[in-house]
């Protein structure tokens, strides 16, 4: 991996970073509001937008963390490389997902057993 590739992704990285801080913070702040009165339609609305920041929210801290770890493996200089295979993750890839793990292959092997283990049971009935 050359090291203008990596100082993009650097950058990629750190402005993705960003974003998410903003979703994060403006989760935070928009208070939680509360269905006080209202008919039965008003309370489902409130609590789907409740739920609805939420899963916001737990989405963009979990994809914090793994920006965050993508920025440690850039200055550890691991960034780019497959964690099962140990081979070069291709650029075009990382391009599309910066914060991959696996390679094309890994990835669909360890799909594949996900697959399994949730089928398993369909099979046992
Ligand atoms: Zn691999």
């Amino acid at each position: 991996m050359n090291a203008s590739f990596m100082e993009s992704m650097k950058k990629r990285f750190i402005s993705l970073l960003d974003e998410m801080d903003s979703t994060i913070e403006s989760i935070v702040e928009s208070p939680i509001s509360m269905a006080s009165g209202g008919d039965e339609v008003d309370q489902w609305s409130v609590e789907r937008d409740n739920h609805m920041a939420l899963r916001i929210g737990d989405r963009a801290i979990t994809y914090r963390k793994k920006l965050l770890q993508g920025l440690q493996k850039i200055s550890d200089g691991t960034y780019g490389k497959c964690e099962e295979c140990d081979c070069e993750i291709p650029a075009s890839r990382l391009m599309a997902r910066p914060t991959a793990d696996f390679c094309v292959p890994c990835k669909e092997q360890a799909e594949r057993l996900e697959f399994k283990k949730t089928t398993k049971h369909l099979t046992l009935l």
